[in-house]
């Protein structure tokens, strides 16, 4: 038995049986069920259907530049390898393009709340060339003066001038791939940055006022040990980001090539994956992070926290979010947007992205419509991983339904993870426990109407 804090007590027996193979829920319906019956057309009425109304939801936009100079063999991203700068040019072009058609459909008077760069490794367009994009974004879409700018850094790539040059174009926030700070580690994933250059972009964040600074780090990779993946996180909660996201590496290399560049002999066993798991938890918890729910934990003050306890915490794409009810316009290869009750995402190779764009098209590739049940579906599995508490009245009156029945079945199939103290079902609400936050995935797993048909996907595991 490992107790986590004074409420969370978590055994190994535990975590083998609800640990299960599942989606992550960045949405729901989950981004394998998306099918290319959802056309481009189908997401320009989407784009139309909230034009000229009154009381639309603010935009949240996601960019994807998919360039990177070396291939970290863990890397499940859609990227380019490439050390050719020059291509960055024409994907600005095409990406203009796109904003152009998208906002010519949208109109300026929706607001934009919130910018996330991601990829990719946004931070390989020089100062020129993200000046270039913000000005372009800035053109199509009209930016609330307190919008949440977001940026994924790599450390490699911060040079002496970049983090004053992101804050001056408006970001405020930022999020660096630390990984694992143990050499032998990053010798065998192939991604060489001493603690050094991560602590020097930290210092460098917090003179430029990022607001929000987080670090990624992942456990399962290879050559970790307990006692590496200690110094790791004793050397991370030094440097002290404002955020910090614990990533189990899933290893997929049939799905992922770069991947079967990692020697399997090196991966830590599933024994040992459990135990830096549940060390790094202990860790981060006594370091003064709060648990704020799957693989993320942040400072007690940060935002994302503050929105926890008010219940105003909701996911997307890019994980945990403060921002809710936004229109999500995805640009780029591969980016995935959410407009009204529909996903749709974008084609991969930037081949195909340039062909589609060149015939003045949207460059969708597939997508999903949801119908009133998968909303309903969607609100309850969102609700459990953000605020843990689903009220069925407020169900009830809000889709018209009487809960007991119309989830008879889920209810049962819940009744183990209540035995388990996971969570507590009670006449008017489903309650997550504090240990149950753990496996909020599995109970939401409950509610997917989906998980047993065929999927393209293979899914991880929390640990
Ligand atoms: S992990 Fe990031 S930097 Fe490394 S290859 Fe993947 S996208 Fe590029």
């Amino acid at each position: 038995m490992t107790t986590l804090s004074p409420d969370m007590e978590i055994s190994e027996e535990l975590v083998r049986k609800f640990d299960k193979l599942g989606p992550r829920y960045t949405s729901y319906p989950t981004a394998d069920r998306f099918h290319a019956a959802f056309t481009e057309q189908t997401y320009r009425s989407y784009l139309d259907l909230r034009a000229g109304k009154d009381n639309n939801p603010p935009l949240s936009i996601y960019i994807h530049l998919p360039f990177c100079e070396s291939l970290c063999y863990f890397c499940a991203c859609n990227k380019i390898i490439t050390k050719d700068h020059e291509r960055v040019g024409e994907y600005l072009r095409y990406l203009d393009k796109e904003m152009a058609l998208v906002a010519s459909r949208i109109g300026r008077d929706r607001k934009t709340v919130q910018l996330h760069l991601g990829g990719g490794t946004p931070t390989f367009f020089n100062a020129d060339e993200l000046r270039q994009l913000m000005a372009t974004v800035r053109r199509h879409f009209d930016f609330t003066a307190d919008a949440e700018l977001g940026v994924e850094i790599d450390p490699r790539t911060v040079e002496a001038g970049t983090l004053s040059m992101l804050a001056e174009l408006g970001f405020n926030r930022n999020s660096f791939g630390v990984q694992d700070f143990d050499p032998a580690v990053q010798q065998a994933v192939n991604r060489i940055q001493p603690l050094s250059m991560v602590e020097k972009a930290v210092v460098e964040s917090r003179k430029a006022n990022f607001q929000s600074i987080n670090a990624d780090l992942i456990y399962g990779l290879p050559k970790q040990t307990m006692e590496s993946f200690s110094r790791t996180l004793d050397d991370l909660i030094r440097v002290s980001p404002d955020r910090i996201a614990l990533y189990n590496y899933a290893h997929l290399p049939a799905r992922f090539k770069a991947q079967r560049l990692i020697v399997e002999s090196d991966l830590p066993s599933a024994e040992a994956r459990l135990q830096i798991f549940l060390m790094s938890m202990r860790r981060l918890l006594d370091a003064g992070y709060v648990y704020i729910g799957l693989d993320h934990f942040s400072k007690p003050d940060d935002e994302l926290n503050k929105a926890r306890l008010d219940k105003t915490l909701h996911r997307n794409f890019q994980g945990y979010t403060t921002r809710s009810e936004c229109d999500l316009i995805g640009l780029g290869v591969s980016a995935i947007s959410k407009v009204g009750d529909s996903y749709s995402q974008a084609v991969r190779t930037v081949s195909a992205y340039y062909q589609h764009l060149d015939a003045g098209r949207l460059p969708i590739e597939k997508g999903f419509e949801l119908s009133q049940d998968d909303v309903l579906r969607r609100d309850i599995i969102m609700t459990l991983m953000c605020s843990a508490t689903v009220e069925m009245e407020a169900i009830n009156r809000d889709y018209g339904i009487d809960f007991n029945t119309y989830f008879s079945a889920e209810l049962l199939r819940l009744k183990p993870y209540e035995e388990a103290g996971l969570i507590t079902i009670e006449p008017s609400a489903i309650r997550v426990t504090p240990k149950g936050r753990l496996f909020v995935r599995a109970s939401g797993m409950v509610f997917d109407k989906y998980l047993g048909q065929p999927t393209t996907s293979t899914y991880s595991k929390l640990i």
